[in-house]
């Protein structure tokens, strides 16, 4: 397995590109990674393209790689009426996509030997998801955590209660489990645990 990050303007938004065995994943794909990601992914077949959530950041060029790679893109449901109208007054124009399944509690999505776990992580928006590999102890966490922070909950469509009972949910994950955020640097459960303890409470 191979894990790339591509850090995206104008709002620092992580994409990433998993590859395994050659097939390929897409996370969140941000304003002008298009280019880099089909570098990236070249020599595989995208097999999806994943929205952690629906806010535009995160799904700025979905329409152009869904267009360029033929890929399958999946959100959850209660986010996906935010591929067609943003909701945000935006910089720089954006694409409508349209979502072929939606993702849920629960739902496995499989990349070659890796299966992936959606874990539903309503707070910063309805429809946040984050996606888990337990044995390869890495979590994708979208806007729901980052190092040393989790994501706005000021947003007209955030909630902080269900906010903190999503944390509460990725807490309980082994400390080892490595984190990659939609924004910032990577981190791991056992670094985030305590302060995610003591805001939860
Ligand atoms: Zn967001
Ligand atoms: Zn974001």
């Amino acid at each position: 397995m191979r894990i790339t990050k591509i850090p995206c303007p104008p709002l620092g938004t992580n994409t990433y590109v998993i590859t395994e065995e050659k097939e390929s994943t897409i996370i969140d794909p941000s304003y002008s990674c298009t280019q880099k990601v089909l570098e990236i992914t070249k020599n595989t077949k995208v097999k999806y393209i994943i929205n952690t959530h629906g806010h535009p950041d995160h799904t700025w060029e979905n329409q152009q790689l869904k267009e360029k790679t033929k890929a399958k893109l999946l959100i959850h449901k209660a986010d996906s009426h935010l591929l067609k109208n943003p909701e945000f007054k935006l910089p720089i124009p954006f694409t409508p996509s349209t979502p072929d399944e939606f993702l849920e509690e629960n739902k496995n999505i499989t990349l070659g030997k890796l299966k992936f776990k959606i874990i539903h992580t309503p707070g910063h928006s309805p429809g946040g998801i984050c996606l888990y590999e337990e044995k390869e102890k890495i979590i994708f966490t979208g806007d729901t955590l980052f190092k040393g922070t989790y994501g706005r909950t000021d947003l007209h469509h955030s909630n902080e209660k269900e906010m903190k009972n999503s944390l509460k949910k990725l807490a309980q994950l082994p400390e080892e489990i490595k984190i990659y955020p939609g924004h910032g640097s990577e981190t791991t459960i056992g670094e985030e645990k305590s302060w995610i303890e003591k805001y939860v409470k």
